[in-house]
């Protein structure tokens, strides 16, 4: 167990610059540039990272692209790679807690979800994948008995995978996971906004014996680093998690490359939907508070739309409002907070800005909207309910990424469904009712890539992870990740 004072002992200590990670050795940008990392706990400058060029993420793809040609990762037995890979989960593990903290003095998620979500889920995906290496199996087709079909599952070549800074470690595992125990060499691209520890997680792969160029990391803007990797003609695959618009860039710059495939996790809308039959409405509350509010609704299946049945309509927010209301927002390193900072500026002002445009299209601020400890000098936000919203609001269609909940009732299971199904997102939902036939039945309704039912969040790594819709494409998670990493081969042969 982490106490208080094990994270005060690191809130302080002075982070060194960081550099981009080619060929296995640490190097600055090729034109010296850096990028001030800014802390949302108090907007102060915390350190640099390199900000990568053009030229440094060739750099990197051609590391890359050499590594995989020669083998070294891909034509390693199974048995050393899985040693490798579950050396490097334990160097996570036992860097754990500094790397949490050093995660958190950047993108400002608090320390308790922080240590589970981030080195903690980290560990578990990389451990799970290294576990699988040498338990996937070709096939044989049931072909006449004159031929013989084979098919082989083969590694790709070259994944840029790109993170967003919600939860840098956890995402970055879930395509890192699969996609080096398949054997192929990766270039990463972490988020201007939540870099640090991301780097030092692949710096350990290094330590744990991962050879060199098999792993890349190219820090710096996204529309640099990020469209230099995007319109390369020697990527093979994009595994992408963040946002709409620059997934839409991405598979532009895919067709107008070399037709790289391009994974998609992108954002969401997702409707938690409470009948009136639910057995405890007060956990139903509390638990879809959490689902909204955590990580300061930064958590791209967050609970963002509260669709609630009428008869229990006033009762459902009240109960929802004052979890809220006793949800300690605040220092993201202290272990008693439950929600920690607004990852940037940038993001604090857009939610502001959709409080104020959710009320002038007619929803009504129930609680919050404003926001908190400015003396901090870090971004921080109440939580913020908004009641009485159509399904035409932009609060309703538009993902904010950030505290506020909109809540529309409804009166019958039918139109449950078609309110929640009302947008051009499918990323995840959530139902809540005591009849086992009416579960079933929204979760076959329910156009997204996760429903809970009768909870919300959490689902680890064993299932899959991904939207429909506008919400992306592919899958992390589960062994189906793997699809996104291995090719299949036929080999047909005359016998
Ligand atoms: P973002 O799209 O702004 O940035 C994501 C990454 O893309 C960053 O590394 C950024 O540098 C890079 N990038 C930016 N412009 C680029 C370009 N032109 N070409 C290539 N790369 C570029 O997203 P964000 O603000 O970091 O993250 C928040 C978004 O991520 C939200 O929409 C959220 O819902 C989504 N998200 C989705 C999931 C999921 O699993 N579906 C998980 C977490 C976050």
């Amino acid at each position: 167990m982490t106490d208080q004072s094990q994270i005060d002992a690191l809130r302080d200590i002075e982070i060194s610059p960081r550099s981009l990670l080619i060929d296995g050795k640490t190097t600055a940008a090729s034109d010296g540039a850096t990028l001030d990392v800014i802390s949302p706990l108090n907007g102060r400058v915390l350190t640099t990272t390199a900000a990568g060029t053009a030229d440094d993420a060739t750099r990197a793809i051609a590391s890359a692209r050499a590594a995989f040609e020669d083998g070294r990762w891909r034509n390693m037995p199974p048995a050393e790679r899985k040693k490798i890979m579950l050396k490097w989960a334990d160097l996570i593990e036992a860097e754990a807690l500094e790397l949490a903290v050093m995660g958190v003095r950047d993108n400002g998620t608090e320390i308790g979800m922080a240590l589970r979500a981030e080195p903690g889920s980290a560990v578990g995906t990389l451990r799970w994948y290294a576990e699988a290496i040498d338990k996937i199996y070709g096939e044989i087709a049931p072909t006449a008995p004159e031929f013989l079909g084979l098919i082989h599952h083969e590694p790709i070549g070259v994944v840029a995978a790109i993170i967003p800074w919600n939860f840098p470690l956890m995402i970055a595992a879930w395509k890192l996971g699969p996609a080096l125990a398949a054997g192929n060499s990766v270039v990463l691209k972490p988020s201007e906004t939540a870099s640090l520890s991301l780097i030092r997680l692949c710096e350990l792969a290094l330590e744990a014996g991962l050879p060199p160029g098999v792993l890349n990391v190219i820090t710096g803007e996204g529309r640099v680093v990020g469209e230099a990797l995007s319109t390369s003609m020697d990527v093979d695959v994009i595994a992408f998690t963040g946002s709409g618009g620059t997934g839409r860039k991405l598979m532009m710059a895919s067709a107008q490359s070399n037709m790289k495939r391009c994974y998609l996790e992108l954002g969401g809308k997702s409707a938690n939907v409470v009948f009136a039959d639910t057995k405890d409405l007060a956990q139903a509350a509390a638990v879809s508070a959490a689902g909204i509010f955590r990580n300061s609704g930064q958590v791209c299946v967050a609970g963002s739309r509260l669709l609630v049945e009428r008869s229990i309509h006033d009762e459902f927010v009240e109960a929802l409002g004052r979890a809220a209301a006793t949800m300690k927002v605040g220092d993201p390193l202290d272990l008693s907070t439950q929600a920690g900072a607004i990852n940037n500026a940038t993001q604090l002002d857009q939610n502001l800005q959709f409080v104020e445009t959710a009320q002038a299209e007619g929803g009504t601020l129930f609680q919050g909207g404003t926001q908190i400890l400015r003396n901090t000098g870090g971004y921080f936000m109440e939580p913020t309910i908004i009641t009485d919203v159509a399904q035409s609001h932009s609060v309703a269609q538009k993902e904010v990424f950030g505290p506020v909940l909109a809540v529309t009732p409804f009166d019958t299971e039918e139109e449950a469904v078609r309110l929640a199904n009302a947008t051009n997102y499918g990323l995840a939902g959530g139902v809540w009712t005591n009849d086992i036939s009416r579960a079933h039945r929204m979760v076959r309704a329910m156009h997204t890539g996760v429903v809970h039912v009768n909870t919300y969040g959490g689902p680890d790594v064993t299932v899959p992870m991904g939207g429909v819709k506008q919400s992306g494409n592919g899958a992390d998670k589960s062994l189906h990740a793997f699809g996104k990493f291995l090719d299949l081969k036929t080999a047909w042969f005359k016998l």
